[in-house]
């Protein structure tokens, strides 16, 4: 049997290297961790070679006396922690006392610094883990570590690293995730040579996105703010419709802290899921307060994750947040746009004077039929923003419908103030029968005609459903429907719910169907093909009766998507209808399908496109 012994503090070191910092960006984190835990106001950090080079960390913080520094490379030597319970109060980014150790053990190591009131700095050198020299140095207060070669002792973990790319897009997106978290420290990052960024300390949040990511990013995304039982969401969220392809720009952090939450990140996709096509991601810099009692940050080695005491209720509140705030900036964005005569109209419709729109010349009767069009805004959307706080945990009857009614009141405002704006855009005409073009004060509007008329149907088709009144027809000459067995079946299962929602079937011989209503709002010539694409959906389980209002907004988005004619582009006076039904609904900046229904082009874009000064 060998013998038993304890390993070299080296080793050790080296061991814990390998969860500490496994990348050379772990290794800045852990460097730029420290400085801003000194109290640093100004961080520059340096990489060569993606960081198999060199990585420096500079800072102006409170820098080290010289009996400090030389304790701070022994393993577990921390100034910030002193026992276990202080995790509970934890003010700063580190506790565990073991980066430096674990750097200088896999590379070539400088550590220099000064503290205050001292006449000279100190300078160590510590190669591949062991001590090489202790002296003196010039230096202003503050603290310059320099990590060389690394990994060039345990060459094994060299072959791990990824290409340059990639470890240099890590350690960008690392030094963004902390400038982003401490916005009034300035930071520089330099990859070999050339400055990345140079970001002087920022008065907000917002203008520190703009220094690092762009002024015109900065200015697409919207702030959010909110606050329930303990807990506070700040920070900057992008507009529905303005998805990405990847979650690079989901950017999350806990008590300032840059983390990887599982549960951030999901409430956020969650907030965001009928605002975005299925598989795009939202934009987001967003910060979540707690209790540090309430936060478990000893998760991961490198402090990445972090676990939540109470996890529903941080998931609830963040949801609810959001759905409220991507709900604003709709009803922002139509109490700018609206007003004056539309408004009249719209009131109008709300009080059931359908008329009034068709004056307006929209084709066929169904604008003015459909009094829905204002109500459905104010009936709809704090039932559902309820129900999502229902679905994850709240009490219905408490929390939930409590926000409930404060979204109905809000509704209300938000319809005051609509009305009170002049109305500001101009139409100009249509390109590829699909695009309708306005001009507006502040620049010009590209409108989805399909998009929109498929928000404005969806919203009333959902009224409809919701208000268990779905008007259908009869149908001259019923169209016969041959199924397949198993459709056939699901069929025969699930007649009661499509029935309910203005269809009649009936059924004659196995597998033999006839279609004899359909909705009012269809073509008949569609009642088959549509009839099909909903079997197809509740056999692939995306509509499941069970539930029944998730359901209804399935069938009502199916709806709109599928069997929904979309009208010929009409003149001046059937566009503005367009866009005023268009802004009287719960989201008017997202087709049901997450897709955007207009894009503006602002004149500063203009101008910057045709090179105006
Ligand atoms: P931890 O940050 O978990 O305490 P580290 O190994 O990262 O452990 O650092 C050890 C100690 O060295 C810190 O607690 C801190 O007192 C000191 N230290 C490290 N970096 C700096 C710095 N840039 N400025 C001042 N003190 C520092
Ligand atoms: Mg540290």
């Amino acid at each position: 049997m060998p013998k038993v012994h304890i390993l070299p503090e080296r080793v050790a070191n080296q061991i814990a290297a390998g969860e500490v910092v496994e990348r050379p960006a772990a290794v800045i984190k852990e460097l730029v961790e420290n400085s801003l835990d000194a109290g640093a106001t100004r961080i520059e950090v340096e990489f060569r070679q993606a960081g198999r080079e060199l990585l420096r960390v500079e800072d102006n913080g409170c820098g080290m006396s010289r009996e400090d520094a030389l304790l701070a490379l022994e393993r577990h030597a921390t100034s910030k922690i002193a026992e276990t319970a202080d995790l509970d109060r934890l003010g700063t980014f580190g506790f565990r006392g073991e980066a430096l150790p674990s750097i200088a053990s896999v590379s070539s190591f400088t550590l220099q610094t000064r503290a205050e009131n001292t006449d000279a700095g100190t300078e160590i050198l510590v190669e591949a883990g062991r001590r090489a020299r202790v002296r003196d140095c010039g230096r202003p207060v503050g603290t310059s570590v320099e990590a060389a070669r690394l990994f060039h002792p345990v060459p094994a973990r060299r072959k791990f690293l990824k290409t340059d790319a990639t470890e240099s897009a890590h350690l960008v997106q690392c030094v963004r995730l902390y400038a982003l978290a401490c916005p009034r420290v300035a930071f520089t990052l330099i990859d070999d040579g050339r400055v990345v960024f140079r970001s002087p300390q920022c008065e907000t949040l917002a203008e520190r996105v703009g220094e690092i990511f762009g002024r015109q990013l900065a200015e697409r995304l919207l702030p959010i703010e909110a606050r329930e039982g303990g807990l506070r969401l700040s920070g900057l969220i992008g507009r529905p419709g303005e998805g990405r392809s990847t979650r690079h720009e989901l950017m999350t952090f806990v008590n300032g802290r840059p983390v990887d939450s599982r549960t951030l990140n999901f409430a956020l996709l969650e907030g965001y899921r009928d605002s975005l096509p299925e598989g795009r991601y939202p934009r987001a810099i967003l910060f979540l307060e707690c209790d540090a009692a309430e936060l478990d940050v000893n998760v991961h080695p490198a402090k990445r994750e972090v676990r939540f005491r109470r996890e529903d209720q941080v998931r609830g509140f963040v949801i609810r947040s959001v759905l409220t705030r991507i709900r604003e900036m709709g009803a922002d964005l139509a109490g700018t746009m609206m007003g004056g005569a539309v408004s009249a109209k719209a009131a109008a419709e709300r009080a059931g004077l359908g008329e009034a729109a068709s004056i307006h010349g929209i084709p066929g009767s169904a604008f003015a039929r459909s009094s829905a069009g204002g109500p459905v805004s104010e009936k709809v959307a704090p039932a559902r923003l309820g129900e999502a706080a229902a679905a994850f945990g709240m009490a219905a009857a408490g929390i939930g419908s409590a926000f409930a009614k404060a979204s109905a009141d809000e509704a209300q405002g938000i319809n005051a103030t609509r009305e009170a704006r002049v109305r500001t855009w101009k139409f100009l005409g249509t390109a590829h029968d699909l695009y309708a073009l306005f001009e507006t004060p502040s620049g010009i509007v590209l409108l989805d005609r399909r998009a929109a008329h498929e928000r404005i149907w969806f919203e009333r088709l959902r009224g409809q459903f919701a208000a268990g009144r779905v008007p259908g027809q009869r149908l001259l000459l019923p169209v016969p429907l041959e199924l397949e067995p198993i459709s056939a079946a699901i069929l025969l299962d699930s007649r009661p719910f499509i029935e309910a929602h203005g269809f009649e079937i009936a059924e004659f011989g196995a597998n033999f169907f006839r279609i004899e209503a359909a909705p009012e709002w269809m073509e008949p010539a569609d009642a088959e093909p549509f009839i099909r694409d909903v079997l197809g959906e509740l056999r692939e389980g995306r509509l499941a009766p069970g539930k029944l209002d998730l359901a209804r907004d399935e069938l009502a988005r199916l709806a709109v998507s599928r069997a929904m004619r979309l009208p010929a582009a009409g003149g001046a006076g059937e566009m503005e209808a367009l866009v005023s039904q268009l802004f009287a609904t719960e989201s008017p900046l997202v087709s049901p399908g997450g897709r955007p229904t207009f894009v503006e082009i602002d004149r500063a874009e203009l101008a910057r496109r045709f090179q105006r000064a």
